[in-house]
């Protein structure tokens, strides 16, 4: 590492860092070595009042410029953050332990996509003109205002670029909060908006946990709150939004399905459940963590998943790029999850890889695999949110898609088979907002991302998150006179 992820102060308001040592502090640690990387300091009242009064005289400035002007400062914020994509990938595995492997190609390079893409589309938002008769009417798409963000830990750049993107090309300023787990990346991604040429307080990162967030939601001048969190979560967020009916934006947790039916490539279907349960150390909300798989199949899948688990899990520092598996964020994650994984084999799942925790002072825990799974085994019905697979057996279509669909939760499904069209009869019944035929954890910016249910409500990602960041104004125009009755 070529730096100290040590930054310059805590906060990033009004185009600067900022600091207010009043605030309670925040260590950064790195999970593989549990070692303090950084100490930071939870955002104060001022310095949450700095950050919403900022965000606020920026949006004016923002949303009086053309939409071509806004985009250009984003796909230029995209081309830096490629530019810097090796700096800001080795932060971000040293903020969240996830391998250099996998941050190289799935983090600044996914938030560079989001702001390429949202920068794109700014100048094409626009309304509609309406003919009625001899009068007429048009519809302006407009910003929503003041947004907040609040992220999880596992994809910190990500999460930022995914709600900064569509919220400042619609017009809005934003206020972040990150993690208080990952706090680092995405002061990186307010430092390079300002090199961008964003006007100071467009986009603002303030630190802390549950209670800075919780603020950040109650605040009046607040427009919409965009979290990324778990479902208990988001139901407290969402809650608090309502007293002052905000918009809202729900990216929630996931105990997804993924269907493996007798006539699946076999190496595609356990390649799928291994990118849908072991990337990031299963730190991935739309993992597929139950694994249907048609008894025909079952044994030859648990065995091939067995042996290229075997030979392929390099479990280590993360910052090696030949690791595939890194710890986890924390220590009480990995406690969690070893929690879950005690839990199944008592409950009487059959252990066919993995289990243990370690190795070293990380947090690490080796990709698990149940088989014999059932449905009411608390592993196979709780997010655990580690890297835990829980194989279920099945006969029918039918009864695939019923347990399949037998949860609160609603973020993504996916299935393998030959036969094209159960692929498209199956998905269409899976009560799921992110799916996949024969592949498992794409998601492009192109494509809406996000759940029903539990899982959530809006959308990120594609044309769809515009309609989530901006408001339709109707405008009634009368060409002649008007006719009152009285
Ligand atoms: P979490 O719910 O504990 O925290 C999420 C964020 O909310 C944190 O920044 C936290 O400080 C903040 N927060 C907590 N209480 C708050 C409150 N009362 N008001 C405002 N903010 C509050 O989640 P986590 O452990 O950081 O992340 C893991 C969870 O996130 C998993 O459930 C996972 O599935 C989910 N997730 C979902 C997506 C998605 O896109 N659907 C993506 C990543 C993670």
């Amino acid at each position: 590492m070529s730096y100290d992820p040590q930054p310059e102060a805590s906060h990033y308001v009004a185009g600067g860092y900022i600091e207010d040592t009043g605030g309670a502090p925040l260590e950064v640690v790195y999970p593989f070595t549990g070692a303090r990387i950084a100490r930071l300091h939870c955002a104060t009242d001022r310095v949450i009042e700095l950050a919403l009064a900022s965000a606020l005289e920026a949006q004016e400035v923002w949303a009086a410029m053309s939409g071509t002007e806004r985009g250009r400062v984003l796909r230029r914020a995209a081309d830096i953050m490629r530019g810097r994509n090796r700096e800001l990938s080795e932060l971000e595995t040293r903020d969240t332990g996830k391998p250099l492997q996998e941050t190289l190609v799935a983090d600044a390079t996914s938030g560079a996509d989001a702001l390429e893409y949202f920068g794109g589309l700014a100048a094409t938002l626009t309304g509609e003109h309406i003919p009625l008769g001899t009068d007429w009417a048009y519809t302006m798409r407009e910003p929503l205002g003041l947004c907040v963000g609040i992220g999880a830990w596992n994809y910190p750049t990500q999460i930022a670029c995914w709600k900064a993107a569509p919220a400042l090309a619609c017009g809005n300023a934003m206020v972040f909060k990150p993690s208080e787990e990952t706090p680092l990346s995405a002061l990186k991604v307010a430092e390079i908006l300002t090199e961008a040429g964003a006007p100071p307080g467009l986009f603002n990162v303030v630190q802390g946990g549950g209670d800075v967030g919780a603020a950040l939601v109650a605040d009046a001048r607040v427009a919409k709150v965009s979290l990324t969190g778990s479902v208990p979560t988001g139901r407290r967020v969402y809650a608090a939004a309502a007293e002052r009916i905000k918009h809202v934006t729900m990216e929630l947790g996931g105990k997804s399905p993924l269907l493996v039916f007798d006539d699946a490539d076999v190496e595609d279907a356990v390649g799928g459940a291994i990118l849908g349960n072991f990337y990031s150390s299963g730190q991935v909300c739309s993992n597929g963590t139950r694994v249907f798989v048609q008894r025909g199949l079952r044994e030859r899948f648990l065995r091939r998943l067995s042996e290229r688990l075997e030979a392929g899990v390099v479990m280590g520092d993360p910052l090696d790029e030949a690791t595939n598996i890194g710890p986890l964020v924390s220590a009480a994650q990995r406690d969690k999850v070893m929690g879950y994984i005690r839990q199944g084999a008592r409950e009487g799942a059959r252990l066919i890889h993995g289990g243990t925790a370690g190795p070293g002072p990380g947090f690490f825990v080796a990709p698990t695999v149940f088989a014999d799974v059932t449905d009411d085994m608390v592993i196979a019905r709780e997010e655990i949110f580690g890297p835990v697979m829980a194989v279920l057996d099945f006969d029918t279509e039918e009864e695939a898609v019923a347990r399949a669909n037998a949860t609160p939760f609603g973020l993504s499904a996916g299935v393998f088979t030959r036969d094209i069209a159960r692929a498209h009869r199956v998905i269409g019944r899976l009560h799921a907002g992110s799916c996949f035929i024969n592949s498992y954890n794409d998601a492009p910016v192109e494509v809406p991302f996000g759940g029903v249910k539990a899982s959530g409500v809006g959308r990120e990602n594609a044309k769809a998150a515009i309609e989530h960041y901006s408001q339709l104004k109707s405008v009634y125009v009368r060409m002649g006179a008007v006719e009152a009755p009285f």
